[in-house]
């Protein structure tokens, strides 16, 4: 942790001077990795004023020849995924199958994806108006021009290129500001665009603290995809309010998962281990609560807490392992607050609890159980490695207590009868339910991905997502000639107005069309 004791923010070190450095440490041992440049306001302003010039000829190509070179891009990622992995285990300290799957297969697969669809969900389409026949209307996907992505630290790979992926296929230029914490993983994906021969100024990345993030937006961004928490997004969205700038927040979140009497046991408790511990419980899908029937609640805790204990958890660029690091030191604090309150107020402490030993960064994946609302490890984002248990007597009172949240981004419901979970699912308040199954929506490409309340708007992902990379522009043209005299100009006559009277009654009025003709005469 002691990096951050250094920094007090915004890019100024405690001796009071700007540093012009950025310093990345391995989470899993301590040690200095590397360092990024701590870009400079000017220097923001000047990388987007280059974007926008590569944007221009960019921009004005076919959709197809554009995922073409989207798909180069990912062939260099496949290509060099060893190096992206490696890097990855150090900067996160993450084991290395999260590493290869969650963050190289899923950029990987999302580049494929959208280079293939982009072509049908970006093409015009005309719009068959129901009332000016007259005219032919099409709506088209123009990209908005320099795309600003922001993101956080615990899927500093995955995260931040599918944004960047998406906005490129859309035809936009991109300016990513990585998180402080994780520069050096952008920096390779950066390397890796420039490697794979693709437009040096159009996929740009600006390393630095929150200050170089504020003025990437103040820079003349025309888009911005912000991933991380809901403060900093709402300083950020306020921001970009100022500005009018559009922007999808993508926040934090607080999924509940609700076992019904009749979920499978071993599976859901193996889902739980898998959805509370992955990137040691640093994902905003995470099983963040979870609500077992009193009929099952016992048993499942039970094998939660064993299966709990199979974990291995250690330095992953050493060994395999199930649990790695904590990325950003503060996490751990905030575990250790959320398990003192919840103890302090009656919970159980069935398996973990406490730092792991040596210089990196662990904290042991942590079961409570008896928990309640009044704890804030039930109400407040974890983004670590605890899942607290909470009994409940009916489904009911799961569905209520799951919509009992500022939060809602994933949910998840386990019963074996698919069609109830499917009803508890479409009751619950939350961007995405998975019915059997956890996190994998992260991995969709072809699904909107994100939530409602203060878990953000707008989506990630899905062909609405992509379209919203671009700014819609509807193109009205006159199909038949229609004579100098349009009826709806001017002039205003008695005469046209009692047309119009008629043209009402007969359009919008009552009863029948043939009541509303003869009333005409
Ligand atoms: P933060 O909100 O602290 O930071 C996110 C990014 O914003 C970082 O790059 C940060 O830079 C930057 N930033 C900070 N201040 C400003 C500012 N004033 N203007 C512009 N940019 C700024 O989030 P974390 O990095 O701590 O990430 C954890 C959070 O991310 C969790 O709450 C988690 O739920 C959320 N998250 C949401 C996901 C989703 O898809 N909904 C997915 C993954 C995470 P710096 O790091 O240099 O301070």
């Amino acid at each position: 942790m002691g990096h951050m004791a250094s920094v007090v923010g915004n890019g100024v070190v405690s001796n009071g001077q700007a540093s012009t450095k950025i310093r990345s440490y391995a989470p899993a041992t301590g040690e200095l990795i590397g360092e990024a440049p701590n870009t400079s306001a000017e220097e923001v302003r000047l990388a987007v004023q280059r974007a926008h010039r590569a944007q221009e000829a960019w921009g004005a190509l076919p959709a197809e020849e554009r995922g073409a070179r989207i798909l180069r891009f990912r062939d260099a990622i496949v290509d060099r995924s060893d190096e992206i992995v490696d890097l990855l285990v150090r900067e996160c300290g993450k084991p290395r199958h999260e590493a290869l799957l969650h963050e190289v297969m899923v950029v990987a697969d999302l580049a494929t994806h959208f280079a293939r669809v982009a072509p049908k969900v970006l093409a015009p389409r005309e719009i068959p108006l129901h009332l000016m026949k007259h005219r032919k209307s099409t709506v088209h996907h123009v990209p908005r021009g320099v795309v600003a992505v922001i993101s956080p630290w615990n899927y500093p790979f995955q995260l931040p290129l599918r944004d960047a992926i998406m906005a490129l296929v859309a035809g936009n230029a991109v300016v990513l500001k990585p998180s402080e914490v994780t520069p050096l993983i952008a920096l390779k994906a950066k390397e890796i665009w420039d490697g794979a021969g693709l437009p040096e100024d159009l996929f740009q990345v600006v390393t630095g603290y929150g200050a170089t993030g504020a003025a990437l937006i103040d820079s003349g961004i025309q888009f911005l995809v912000f991933t991380g928490g809901v403060a900093t997004g709402k300083r950020v969205a306020a921001a970009c309010g100022e500005r009018l700038i559009p922007c999808v927040m993508e926040l934090g979140g607080k999924a509940p998962l609700i076992a019904c009497a009749d979920a499978e046991l071993e599976k859901t408790a193996r889902a739980i281990v898998f959805g509370g511990f992955s990137n040691a419980g640093q994902v905003c899908i995470s099983v963040e609560r979870v609500y077992a029937h009193r009929d099952i609640h016992d048993r499942l805790l039970d094998r939660v807490v064993e299966l709990t204990r199979e974990l291995r958890q250690g330095d992953p660029s050493q060994e395999f392992v199930d649990v790695g690091a904590i990325i950003f030191p503060h996490q751990i604090e905030i575990a250790e607050k959320h398990i003192a309150d919840a103890v302090s107020k009656g919970a159980e402490l069935r398996i973990g609890g406490e730092r792991g030993p040596g210089p990196g960064q662990f904290f042991a994946p942590t079961v409570l159980a008896n928990c309640n609302h009044t704890m804030t490890v039930m109400k407040d984002e974890i983004f670590g490695p605890i899942v607290p248990f909470m009994r409940v007597s009916t489904e009911e009172e799961a569905v209520r207590l799951a919509n009992e949240s500022h939060l809602g981004l994933n949910a998840y419901v386990y019963s074996a009868d698919r069609e109830h979970g499917r009803r508890l699912a479409e009751r619950i308040e939350a961007g995405s339910v998975l019915v059997n199954d956890v996190l994998n929506n992260g991995a969709t490409s072809d699904a909107p991905f994100g939530g409602i309340k203060q878990s953000g708007f707008g989506r990630a992902m899905g062909d609405d997502a992509l379209r919203e990379m671009c700014a819609t522009k509807h193109i009205s043209v006159d199909r038949i000639p229609m004579g100098e005299k349009d009826p709806l100009q001017f002039p205003y006559t008695e005469k046209s107005y009692a047309w119009f009277k008629k043209g009402l009654r007969l359009m919008f009025g009552g009863g029948s069309l043939a009541k509303r003709i003869g009333d005409l005469f």
